[in-house]
């Protein structure tokens, strides 16, 4: 899909700093090694190419961002973005942009470059899940980059309304830009340009568990529907369940609720949505043990072709409105 690319900025000061700082480390290296009678282990000139060609992505802002996919043809592109045990994910239509949550705190500068390298000027729609850190993390510094057409959050119970500085901050910047909060309706539909479609699915019910906030919502593109159900767990997937037929739920590809916890991603909904793809955002080594054990069992059981961010980096997914292609970071590196 040909989009407009900017050019990146150049930090030219840091790349002095950075030039300055090699040259000098060089020389000291030399000096030393000479006055130890050259024993000292210096590094090849491979090594000190592939420093350099690092140190070009950071300070192009192009580190770690996985390649634009070029490769992979398609009307409808879905990004699903390494950051960590968190969420972010970038929907591309021809005319819009969706962003579904955006990481932890600390990652803002990652995303909005990422976003950046796809063309992204302006988000049409962006869905916070739910108000845990791991999906509204570096919100604010999104909001703060980019033009922002509606927000999408889901009501919170009183009893477990977050009082997290994240949340609060994203609250003030969200209310600072003169923006509104679009309150998640079940059956509300959004059309994406080009015949795509979001709809928006859940939360349909009041739970006490903030995770069961999440804004669960599908696309559609032609014969292709992706389904992304935020951190929801098995009493909410129940819940789905009940309300929808089989023709509501299906998709191709699932973002595995709760980044594949055990607690998500049961046998009748796996039955229901039966995807053929499967996406696990997951921190590499992550201390909850995900995706769990019973969930990749689950998965393998039923054919399902599993990508993790914390194996395949980002993982990008085209639709051509019949098929899929799949192109991920770690394959292209
Ligand atoms: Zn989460």
């Amino acid at each position: 899909m040909p989009r407009k690319k900017k050019s990146p900025k150049i930090h030219w000061k840091q790349l002095l700093l950075s030039v300055v700082a090699l040259v000098l480390a060089c020389f000291i290296l030399l000096l030393l090694n000479q006055a130890m009678g050259e024993q000292l282990p210096l590094p090849t000139a491979r090594e000190v190419s592939a420093y350099l060609s690092g140190l070009l992505d950071e300070l192009y802002g192009t580190a770690g961002i996985a390649p634009a996919p070029a490769d992979v043809e398609g009307e409808l592109v879905v990004h699903f973005l390494d950051v960590g045990q968190a969420d972010c994910i970038l929907i591309q239509t021809e005319e819009q942009n969706v962003l579904i949550d955006a990481g932890e705190t600390g990652c803002g500068e990652f995303i909005n470059a990422y976003l950046d390298a796809q063309g992204v000027e302006t988000l049409d729609l962006i869905i916070a899940t739910h108000a845990h850190a791991d999906h509204i993390g570096s919100m604010s510094e999104v909001i703060e980059q980019f033009n922002v057409g509606k927000i999408i959050m889901s009501d919170i119970p009183a009893a477990i309304m977050p009082t997290s500085r994240t949340y609060e901050t994203l609250l003030d910047t969200i209310a600072s830009h003169g923006l509104h909060i679009t309150r998640a309706v079940p059956g509300a539909e959004y059309s994406l340009g080009g015949g795509a479609t979001l709809t928006i699915l859940g939360p349909l019910e009041e739970y006490n568990d903030l995770n069961d906030t999440s804004v669960t919502c599908r696309v559609v593109y032609g014969e292709n529907a992706f389904l992304f159900t935020g951190d929801a767990e098995q009493e909410y997937e129940a819940d789905l369940l009940k309300r929808y037929p089989k023709s509501r739920l299906a998709a191709d590809v699932l973002k595995l609720g709760h980044h594949g916890s055990n607690t998500s991603s049961h046998a009748d909904f796996l039955d229901t949505v039966g995807p053929e793809i499967a996406v696990a955002m997951v921190g590499l080594d992550n201390s909850y043990g995900h995706p769990h054990a019973e969930t990749l069992q689950a998965l393998a059981e039923r054919g399902i072709t599993l990508y993790r961010t914390d194996e395949d980096g980002t993982v990008v997914i085209a639709s051509d409105g019949e098929t899929l292609t799949v192109s991920t970071e770690k394959q292209a590196a």
